[in-house]
């Protein structure tokens, strides 16, 4: 019997209209060779494909549902929002609303914008980087992710890393040469970028914990001596917390880190599961965003007030404490998951920031892309589906991060450890 039946049909169809079959790369599950799942329906940590499979859920729509799928506060806010109308093309009381949520518990922003979501998050504060400082390279990490506009599409994670496209044909040469691109975690080669260039970098983008290449946090004071160089020479600092934003920590990956950048981006978490980004930082930097200044920016869709009503339901759930519960489990699961590895000879490393979790099959410490691909990814890929099969739906690709909600629960992560530990008695069969 085939368990994905109807999402093989839905697929098959699809692939004569979308390129691919999908509207983002990454759903294709091309490398993990299994029919892509259709998804009929999500309540709290699960979801149900259009085949009736039920899968406890650990991709979260890559990272938004902190509070799981169809959250109650959500879904009423939603309603109420919705039966007044989508939207109106003015300003609504719930922009404000969400800026005040963001300004309080982002430590770099005292003022943002609201966009459509995490790219444009990233090039709108990349634009504004450079008509600020005056100046047009810059400097992003390889493995980085940070959406798909043409001045970050350059040796990037995620789908691009997935799918080995580390220069995407239609960038053009012009816009790419002015992206210097360095490995993670590598202090020594920011230093020599910044001893060969320095006074042209307008911006370096990071994300302060990758999330892109798997999980792969900052080690030896990574971010801290990042702060300090763009600091000695004029060059904005831009966190990337489009996935850590919410995630990492009730005041993000920057409170989690004590680091403040001069300009963070966001997305994912903000939303609540629907089209929202942001980027923002000190008062001084943002007033040059028109009409205040003269760096153009805009969006009719932006602030929309169901995508405002959805983040604010979202982020008001939210307090210190469902960090810490939220962590309690993933400890957990981390300890059950490195036990069973343990006991069936697997290799696997394990990293983690809060909620966002990387597994990579290697006997290698994962600092950087570079180690990253070290992971055996014949073999995720049949951990993969013997764990869909299992009920348990992980991100598909080894260079994704897996996600917690505060709606899982310790049996979840228990039957998860379970679930592993077989698949982990298949390894080298
Ligand atoms: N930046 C980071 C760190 C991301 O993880 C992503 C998406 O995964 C993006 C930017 C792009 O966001 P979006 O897919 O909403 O355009």
């Amino acid at each position: 019997m085939n368990r994905y039946e109807k999402s093989q049909k839905l697929f098959e169809e699809a692939k004569d209209l979308l390129p691919g079959g999908v509207n983002s790369p990454v759903r294709s599950f091309k490398s993990v060779d299994m029919t892509p799942i259709y998804t009929e329906k999500g309540k709290g940590s699960r979801i149900f494909d259009v085949d009736g499979n039920e899968y406890i859920d650990y991709v979260l729509s890559w990272g938004p549902l902190i509070v799981g799928h169809a959250h109650d506060a959500v879904v009423s806010k939603l309603k109420e929002v919705m039966e007044k109308g989508t939207s109106f093309g003015t300003n609504v009381e719930y922009e404000n609303e969400l800026a005040k949520i963001v300004i309080d518990r982002v430590p770099s922003i005292e003022k943002v914008r609201m966009v459509n979501s995490g790219t444009e998050a990233t090039m709108s504060a990349l634009r504004l980087a450079r008509g600020y400082t005056g100046r047009d390279k810059i400097l992003k990490f390889e493995g980085n992710y940070h959406g798909h506009g043409d001045s970050l599409l350059i040796k990037a994670g995620s789908g691009v890393a997935t799918l080995g496209l580390p220069d995407s044909p239609g960038v053009p040469k012009s816009i790419a040469q002015n992206t210097i691109t360095v490995p993670y975690n590598d202090m020594e080669s920011v230093r020599y970028v910044f001893e060969q260039y320095g006074d042209e970098l307008a911006a370096v983008i990071v994300e302060p914990v990758s999330g892109n290449m798997g999980v792969v946090p900052p080690v030896n004071d990574f971010l801290q001596n990042l702060r300090k160089i763009t600091e000695d020479h004029g060059t904005l600092l831009i966190f990337d917390e489009v996935m850590t934003g919410f995630r990492v920590g009730y005041n993000c990956a920057q409170g989690h880190f004590g680091v403040t950048p001069d300009l963070t981006c966001l997305g994912k978490v903000i939303g609540g599961g629907l089209p929202v980004g942001a980027y923002g930082g000190k008062k001084e930097i943002m007033q040059r965003i028109a009409p205040e200044g003269d760096i153009y920016q805009a969006g009719t869709l932006s602030g929309n007030p169901l995508a405002m009503a959805a983040g604010i339901a979202t982020l008001n759930q939210l307090t210190e404490e469902s960090y810490d519960a939220i962590n309690e489990k993933a400890d957990r699961l981390v300890e059950g998951l490195q036990e069973a590895a343990k006991e069936y000879g697997v290799p696997l490393q394990v990293n983690r920031a809060g909620s966002m979790l990387g597994f990579f099959f290697t006997d290698e410490e994962v600092i950087n892309f570079e180690k990253a691909q070290t992971s055996d990814l014949k073999w995720f890929a049949t951990y993969y589906r013997l764990m869909a099969e299992q009920g348990i739906f992980l991100p598909p690709s080894q260079f994704e991060g897996m996600f917690l909600s505060t709606e899982h629960t310790m049996d979840e992560i228990e039957q998860t450890i379970e679930a592993a530990r077989n698949a982990f008695k298949k390894y080298n069969k």
